[in-house]
């Protein structure tokens, strides 16, 4: 999508600290860090919302899975044996800021809970 920043970031037209990047997908270096490794995982296809990765599961081969192993994945490597957290917000009442899906790895830090 020709105004989405992640779209964007993802065609290598704004500038971005990535972490890793396949054909399908990308993870970056999150510009606002709420822990000591804050990076974010997503689709180089733009997909609004997780709902909408869900909904085209029979055209893009399970790419929700995909999505959720290479977050696993980035989690392990830097949160080791401490662990990690992967948060997805989606829509507005789910706290969504960019509208193109992506999940957040949380980890170097022990997370609270309940959310805010
Ligand atoms: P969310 O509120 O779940 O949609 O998360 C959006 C995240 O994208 C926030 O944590 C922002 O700090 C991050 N973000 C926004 N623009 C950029 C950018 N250009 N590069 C890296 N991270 C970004
Ligand atoms: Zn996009």
């Amino acid at each position: 999508m020709s105004d989405c920043v992640f779209c964007k970031i993802a065609a290598g037209e704004i500038p971005a600290k990535v972490v890793y990047r396949d054909e399908g997908v990308i993870a970056i270096e999150d510009l606002n860090p709420q822990a000591p490794t804050h990076l974010l995982v997503m689709p180089v296809e733009h997909f609004a919302t997780l709902r909408d990765v869900a909904l085209a599961a029979n055209r893009t081969d399970r790419l929700g899975a995909t999505l959720i192993d290479v977050a696993s994945r980035l989690g392990s490597e830097h949160g080791g044996d401490r662990g990690f957290r992967i948060v997805v917000n989606t829509g507005a009442d789910g706290g969504q800021t960019v509208g193109h899906v992506h999940l957040h790895v949380l980890a170097g830090r022990a997370m609270s809970w309940p959310p805010g």
